[in-house]
């Protein structure tokens, strides 16, 4: 495998869930990638199946009611949805690691943090059948403490959850995803859950962290702010398809779908040049979706075209985007 080939490549993705109503048909196709030591977004609303894509990643999707269709998603030139459950259990919290939004549902209240974190280095040790005592695995945890700057590394470890912060929490969780030295983070909304101040010291760590250690990061959330901060590149999902890819400062500089062009409408402005109008409309329904680009009933632009479903078009190089605005001769 080449040393430039992404170390996560999804392609043709496709996820449905049987329910009361029907197949819902929640991911319609995701392609995306994740280049070696690059910081990479998926944003958009809730319900446009970021965290399905996710939980497809990781292999935490519940089978049923969901099943996964179609698609390949080839992490450092295997692939995880043909690979024996076995091998795969053993990449899921040491190669590839998940950082939660949660801190307060995360941890488990009635263990103290050491014990749970020890818990996670003895449990991957089996899997990869090294040998390590308490007193080498109490050496890593207290390490890792230290490398999500939480002082007194000693007393934490001693500590039930009840006893720390929200931010101290969250920090234990970062921790809890880097204590196997993955290569892939996956980090759903993180902070999302603590006050903003808070929110961006830890977005501010992870970043570090990521650099640091030479990490590849997924970073999943609807913030767009979030995205400018911590990404290098950004997919937008919208109704279970990346409606647009792009480098993120080009992304903020030309949004080029609708949808995009809409969320970013959104985002409140200091100098009070924004609309706040929101989007009209809301997600379609799962289960009778609209046919064709699932955004034309809420698109301004829709035409009868738009009853087909558009391909990704060339933007710019490295730029692309669904969307029939963008077909070569729509501009000829
Ligand atoms: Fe709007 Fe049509 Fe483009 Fe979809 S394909 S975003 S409906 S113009």
């Amino acid at each position: 495998m080449p040393d430039d080939a992404p170390l996560l490549s999804v392609r043709d993705l496709r996820v449905s869930f049987r329910t009361f109503d029907g197949q819902a048909d929640v991911l319609q196709g995701v392609n995306l990638d994740v280049p070696r030591g690059t910081r990479v977004g998926l944003v958009g609303e809730s319900g446009c199946g970021k965290s399905v894509t996710m939980k497809t990643i990781m292999g935490t999707l519940a089978t049923p009611p969901a099943r996964v269709t179609h698609g390949q998603i080839m992490f450092d030139g295997q692939d995880l949805l043909t690979m024996p459950a076995a091998r795969r259990n053993r990449l899921k919290g040491t190669d590839m690691s998940m950082v939660f939004q949660d801190p307060t549902t995360s941890l488990n209240p009635v263990f103290r943090v050491g014990h749970q974190m020890e818990d996670i280095v003895r449990w991957s040790d089996r899997r990869r059948g090294i040998q390590r005592n308490h007193k080498a695995r109490k050496a890593r945890v207290l390490e890792v403490l230290e490398m999500v700057r939480l002082a007194d590394g000693e007393r934490i470890y001693d500590a039930f959850p009840i006893q720390l912060s929200g931010g101290m929490r969250q920090r234990i969780i970062i921790g809890m995803a880097l204590l196997n030295e993955p290569r892939l983070l996956i980090a759903d909304e993180p902070g999302t859950a603590l006050d903003v101040t808070t929110q961006d010291e830890i977005l501010r760590l992870m970043d570090d962290l990521v650099r640091e250690e030479g990490l590849s990061l997924l970073m999943i959330t609807h913030n767009l702010g979030v995205v400018r901060q911590m990404t290098d590149h950004v997919y937008v999902m919208y109704a279970g398809s990346v409606v647009e890819d792009s480098p993120t400062a080009e992304l903020f500089d030309n949004p080029s779908h609708p949808y995009t062009k809409a969320l970013l409408a959104c985002v409140p402005k200091l100098d009070g040049t924004a609309t706040y109008e929101g989007i009209g409309g809301s997600l379609p329904d799962y289960t009778d979706p609209p046919a064709g680009c699932r955004f034309h009933p809420r698109c301004p632009h829709a035409t009868d075209r738009c009853l087909t479903r558009p391909p990704a078009f060339t933007v710019r190089p490295g730029h692309t985007a669904a969307c029939w605005l963008h077909e070569p001769e729509a501009h000829a």
